[in-house]
This record gives C-alpha cells, structure tokens and sequence, in this order.
C-alpha cells in the first residue's frame, strides 16, 4: 500500500472518507485509494480558484514566469517518485514514464519562454489603437488517464502563466500521480490557483455544468467530450477539446522496408497503443504490402511486453478493464466478418495484458478501421494510387494527425497538404513540442494546445482605442 495521496484545495490538504481504488494494469490489483470529491469539494475548489484569480491576474508575468520554472525544477527533483507512481497507476514501462516526467519539467520551462505581446494597431499622434490578452478567469482542467501527467501539464503551465486559476480533475484511472503534483506544487504556487481533485464518473459532469467555471480545457475521448460541449454551451464557457484520433499512416513504396517498419510499429504501439495520435491505420503500397507486413510481425515479436517496472521491458498493460473490452471487442469484429488476425506477441501476465495484434488487409468498413481501437492492434490496409489512398484515409470522422513515409518530399508535401488533420509528421511520429500548436479537425477537437496559439485560447482579446487630446 503507498501513502494516501491527498487533493489540494486552497493549498491545503483535503482528505475524504470517501474513497476510490485505483487498480494497478499490471496486476489487475487495487494498489491504493484517493478521495472521492463530490459536489461540497468541488465547490470549495471553485471558490478558492475565483478568490485567487484577482491577485494571480494582476501578479506579473515576470512573476508567474518564474513559478512555473520553479514547477519545471520540483517535477523534475521529484521525478524518481512521480515515474514510480506513473508506472503504478498507468502501466507504463519506467523508461516512457521517466519520458512523460521528464517532457512535462522541460514544457513547464518552455512554457515559462512563450509571452503574448499587445498586438499594436495604431501608436500615431493623434491615436492609440491595439489588442492585448487578458486571461479568461476559472479554468476547469479534465485530463485523460493514458498520459495523465503531461496531459494536465499541457494545461496547467499555458493557463497559470497567461493568469488564470485552475481546478482540476485527473482521470478516475489515474489520479495519483497528478494529485501528487498538487502536493508537491503547495508551497510553489499561491493557494487556490491550482487545485486539483479527484472524484468518480460523477465529478466530471458536475464540473462542466458548474457556473463557477469561465472556460473548461478538456482532453479525453469523442463521446464525451461532446457531452463537455453541452455543459460548457449552458453558460457559454470558452472551451478547448482534445478528443480522438483515428490516423492513418501511409506508407509509400520507396521506404526502407526494415527501418520504417519499426518506426510505424512505435507510432502504432507506443504506450501499447494507447496515445491520442498513435497511427490507428496502417495504408501500405501494395507493392510492399506482404514484406511490410511481415517486417512489423517481426518487431512486434522481439518486442517484450510486461510488468512496466521490469528491466528491459517496452510495452506495458492496457490501462482499464473497460479499454481492454473495447480491444477485445473491436478484434472480435474482425475474426467474426472473416479476416486474418495476426496474433504478434503473447499476454504477458495476469493483468489487463493483450497481445500486438495485426488485422490483414480488412475491408474499410470494418469497426477496426472505422473505430479508434486505443489498444496494441493495428489494422493493414493495401492500397495502390495517391489519390486512393488520401480519399480513404480522409474518410473519417476524427482529424487529429497522420503520418507519412516516403524520401520523395513533393509527394509528401501534396499528401500532408490534402489530408484534413491537424498533425501531420512526414517520416517520424508523435513528435510534439511545447512551442507548436496541437489540434484536432472534425471531430478530433476545437481549438489547440501549445504554442503561442495554444497559451492563446488561455486568454480573452481587449482592444482599446485611445484617441489622444
Ligand atoms: P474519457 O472521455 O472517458 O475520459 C476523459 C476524462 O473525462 C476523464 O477524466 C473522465 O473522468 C472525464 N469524464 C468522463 N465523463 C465525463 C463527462 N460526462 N463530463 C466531463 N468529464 C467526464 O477518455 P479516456 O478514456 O480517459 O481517454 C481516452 C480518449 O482520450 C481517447 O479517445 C484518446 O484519443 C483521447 N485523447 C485525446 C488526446 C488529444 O490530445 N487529442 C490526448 C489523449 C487522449
């Protein structure tokens, strides 16, 4: 059993008798408890965040700047602690979590570095005319569980430094490691600009209807985020979503057949398949469909799969028993309409262990094409003309990013320039930085995250006219 983790509400300390388990993928075991915020809490944290907001508006950039760089120095002082947690809760292999610890010290630095100038329109004798950035008031800050760190750094860093407060609530997954940044973040930040509570299925709805609430920064899948819309529409709250992805990756004939083999096989599988931008279907030329096909078998066979905090281990548990259904349903699908399913590896164990699994050449109606499966399956699919392949991979109702592998630039540069998708990486994959704005189209998302545009969606514009006498 690890110590009890508590929220922060206030700066303080919150403990509840209420509680919630949270289970270890690995195990399939409860391994420890959080609090189980209700509407009492949520309103406590409500209250201090708009208590705070007047002072941390008008505290100085300067000022804010440097307490998320002082953020940046505790993560990353703590970062022994916070990557054991991570692995814990999440399922992880230590190496991704150190990653995910890690990245989110080095985005609180380079957050820190991004500034929104008054944008001057006019500064003549007889006028004074621009547009500044003010920050917006409350945020409510819902994080997924599949990278629940960094996920909510993403969030936490752009909205305390353009002077807004927070709550905000991790996912019932996995709440601890972030709850713990609240603990360690107490004497950091000034009560009640960052409060973070964890609660049940219940709390995130109570959050979004809240009135509270100036803007709500969502990340988590299609469906919900959808239901955020309808909270947020009731008081006309600003909004950011971060939703689903389905992306495809296409795969032209001229690649190294070996070596792109294994880089789509980890733009795929990473994090055992569980990332918003992971490439969800693989569109393969069919010149090189069977060598590739069997090139990913291959990595997927030498890869090994268990305990996150096992040496030399790269692929971890699916998060939830809930996830492993959706998984297991979707390759189900497959096996019953007939197609091939290539079984590439072995579970590793009691917990929600599924094997890297290959669908060949489905039909494209099929869920596993048509679904975002967020999981270690992949489906395959030939294809023979660039426009063939851009119209399929465009059929759909996600956006987020794609990804593209081909040496011929022209050809790449067309392609990303005709995909509808936020992202899109050319001979590498899931590469984001703290300085480039990250979003989806369709149904991926509203607006975007990072960059100067991301810490603007943080903000309201003012503009004010001056005419001087
Ligand atoms: P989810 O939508 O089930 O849950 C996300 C968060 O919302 C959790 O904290 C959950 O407790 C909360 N929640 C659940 N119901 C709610 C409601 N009615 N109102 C308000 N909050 C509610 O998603 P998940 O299963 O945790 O995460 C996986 C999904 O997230 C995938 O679809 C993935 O693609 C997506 N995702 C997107 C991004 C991105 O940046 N676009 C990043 C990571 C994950």
């Amino acid at each position: 059993m690890t110590k009890q983790i508590t929220m922060t509400i206030n700066g303080r300390e919150v403990d509840l008798f209420s509680r919630l388990d949270v289970i270890d993928p690995a195990t399939g075991e409860v391994f420890g408890s959080v609090p189980n915020a209700g509407a009492p809490e949520l309103n406590s944290a409500v209250k201090a965040a708009r208590e705070a907001f007047p002072a941390w508006r008008d505290t100085s950039w300067e000022n804010r700047q440097a307490i998320l760089i002082r953020m940046g120095d505790v993560i990353a002082a703590s970062a022994a602690e916070l990557i054991g947690l991570l692995t814990k809760e999440q399922g992880k292999p230590t190496a991704q979590a150190e990653f995910e610890i890690m990245s989110a010290s080095q985005w609180c630095h380079a957050t820190a570095t991004l500034k929104l100038d008054d944008k001057v329109l006019e500064d003549s004798a007889t006028r004074l005319h621009f547009t500044t950035y003010e920050p917006i008031g409350v945020v409510c800050a819902i994080s997924p569980w599949n990278f629940p760190f960094i996920l909510s750094i993403f969030k936490i860093a752009p909205a305390l430094i353009a002077g807004n407060t927070m709550v905000l609530k991790p996912s019932p997954f996995t709440p601890m490691t972030v709850l713990r940044l609240g603990e360690l973040l107490r004497d950091v930040v000034p009560a009640g600009v960052l409060n973070i509570i964890s609660g049940d299925d219940a709390l995130g709805p109570m959050m979004t209807m809240h009135a509270g609430f100036d803007k709500i920064s969502f990340t988590g899948s299609t469906a919900t985020g959808k239901k955020v819309m309808e909270g947020a529409a009731k008081d006309l709250k600003r909004l950011t979503l971060e939703l689903g992805g389905n992306d495809a990756a296409i795969v032209f004939p001229d690649v190294d057949i070996k070596q792109t083999a294994e880089m789509v096989f980890w733009s795929a599988f990473t994090n055992s398949g569980q990332v918003c931008i992971a490439s969800k279907r693989a569109y393969i030329h069919e010149d090189i469909y069977d060598e590739m096909r069997d090139a990913l078998v291959t990595v997927a066979e030498s890869t090994p799969m268990g305990r996150g905090d096992q040496e030399g281990i790269a692929l971890g548990p699916i998060n939830n028993e809930r996830q492993r259904r959706t998984v297991k349903a979707l390759i189900q699908a497959s096996e019953d309409a007939g197609d091939t399913v290539i079984r590439a590896s072995r579970p590793a164990g009691a917990g929600y262990f599924e094997p890297i699994t290959f669908i060949d050449n489905p039909h494209d109606d099929r869920p596993i094409v048509t679904e975002e499966q967020f999981g270690p399956v992949l489906p395959l699919l030939k294809f023979s003309s660039e426009d063939e392949v851009v119209r399929r991979a465009n059929n759909s109702d996600m956006g987020l990013a794609a990804t593209v592998w081909t040496k011929d630039e022209a050809l790449a540069l067309r392609v990303a320039s005709r995909l509808e998708t936020g992202n899109v990486w050319i001979n590498e994959a899931l590469a984001l930085s703290p300085f480039a704005a990250f979003g989806g189209r369709k149904q991926s998302g509203l607006g975007v995250e990072n960059g100067i545009e991301g810490l603007r969606q943080y903000t309201e514009p003012k503009t004010v006219s001056f005419v001087r006498k």
